[in-house]
């Protein structure tokens, strides 16, 4: 068995589940310095033998390199004396995912499929809009959690991405928008939605770090408040995401009642409506400015009646929830065992809640065409690997 297919329990559905491990290593034995904070750099450039000075002086000019600039070897870093870059390529790399597909959607959604080093499949998301773009990344190549109605669900997880394969898809769509180097006006790129594949409080610790990479002010850049972790309701890691990460924070709620919750939602057995709106409640950060989202997708003769938005309104007033719902028209996949609501009963039941107080838009779909849209998203869940040359105890 190869070290990334060895098994380890994390949490799942029923906890734990088993998954297989982290990234393995690269092949070639060097360092992926993206995903690394800079005293992570520091500490990598020490240990491979720069004193403690030169190790700290050149990790800030690097990661200068790599989040300002977007640079993807050594030789463009013009204030690194030129004897040293081969030094730094034997050792280290910075690289980006491999682009295995990119398409355009008729309405402009890019989707790109992207391969890790180790050979597994994953993809993100770009959707401009007028006045901003959003980015919607992938946490997990696949998902733990089996939400009925997503596509995502059927895939079992691969593997979780690390923080060089989470920051690495920011650095890929800056370099599709030609956005290098970092600047706060007129980007393309404003906003990062986590809500590709994958349930990001179940990779808690490299959502995290990678984050902080996205948002560091000297880098990348991007301010909190533009970015927006949805999670299925992994309550007990929901405190910690607000403490250490502070991001807004969305909800795939889906349904009112702990019948429909638990069998479209399945980790709702575990965690119940109660108990996730409670921590709802309690999540750090959220405020009348900073809304907490509730996603809501529009399943026909499932979660759809007026009787379900008026509890919605409750549930909401009950907790006191600084709140707005997004209604998301249910997007079809092959296998499906669902229809998404009509438009009449959408707008129905978004006039309830708006009545009740919360603003309740219908989302447009964007990059159906292209199985780009929410919860399209899957890929081929394993791939062929090549044969394992380190794998001699076999
Ligand atoms: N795992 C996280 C984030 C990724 S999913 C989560 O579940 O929140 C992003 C959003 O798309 C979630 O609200 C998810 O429930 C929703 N979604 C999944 N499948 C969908 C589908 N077929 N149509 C519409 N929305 C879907
Ligand atoms: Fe996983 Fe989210 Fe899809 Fe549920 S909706 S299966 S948590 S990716």
């Amino acid at each position: 068995m190869s070290a990334d297919t060895a098994l380890m329990p994390i949490p799942g559905t029923v906890d734990p589940v088993p998954v297989s491990r982290a990234a393995v290593p690269r092949a070639d034995g060097r360092t992926e310095l993206v995903g690394l904070s800079k005293d992570q750099i520091r500490a990598a450039l020490a240990d491979a033998g720069l004193e403690p000075r030169q190790a700290k002086l050149r990790a800030k000019q690097i990661w200068h390199w790599i989040y300002n600039r977007g640079a993807g070897d050594f030789t463009r870093m013009t204030d690194i004396a030129k004897v040293q870059h081969p030094w730094l390529t034997e050792r280290f790399v910075i690289t980006r995912p491999e682009v295995v597909e990119a398409q355009v959607s008729v309405d402009g959604t890019r989707k790109w499929l992207l391969r890790t080093h180790d050979g597994h499949d994953y993809e993100m998301v770009f959707i401009p809009d007028a006045d901003r773009g959003t980015l919607c990344v992938s946490s997990q190549i696949g998902c733990t959690l089996n939400c009925t109605f997503c596509h995502t669900g059927t895939m079992k997880l691969v593997r979780n991405l690390d923080p060089a394969e989470i920051v690495g898809q920011v650095m890929l769509a800056r370099d599709a928008l030609g956005e290098w180097p970092s600047q706060p006006e007129g980007r393309m790129l404003t906003n990062i939605v986590m809500m590709g594949m994958g349930e990001p409080l179940y990779n808690f610790d490299n959502v995290r770090d990678a984050l902080k990479i996205v948002m560091d002010g000297d880098g990348l850049g991007l301010s909190k408040r533009r970015i927006t972790l949805s999670t299925s309701g992994v309550v007990p890691m929901m405190a910690r995401a607000g403490a250490e990460i502070g991001v807004n924070l969305a909800v795939s709620l889906h349904a009112v009642t702990k019948e429909v919750r638990d069998e479209i939602v399945p980790i709702n057995r575990k965690y119940g409506i109660e108990q996730l709106l409670q921590a709802c409640a309690d999540y750090p950060g959220a405020n009348n400015a900073r809304r907490i989202t509730f996603e809501y997708v529009m399943l026909k003769d499932k979660n759809d009646s007026d009787a379900d938005a008026r509890e919605l309104v409750r549930l909401i007033r009950h907790y006191r929830l600084p709140a707005k719902v997004n209604l998301i028209p249910f997007n079809p996949w092959g296998g499906a065992g669902y229809e998404c609501s009509t438009p009449e009963r959408i707008r129905s039941f978004s006039n309830i809640v708006f009545e009740g107080g919360i603003s309740a838009p219908v989302r447009t779909p964007r990059g159906r065409d292209i199985d780009a849209a929410c919860g399209q998203l899957k890929t081929a869940a394993e791939r062929k690997r090549k044969p394992a040359v380190l794998n001699d105890s076999a």
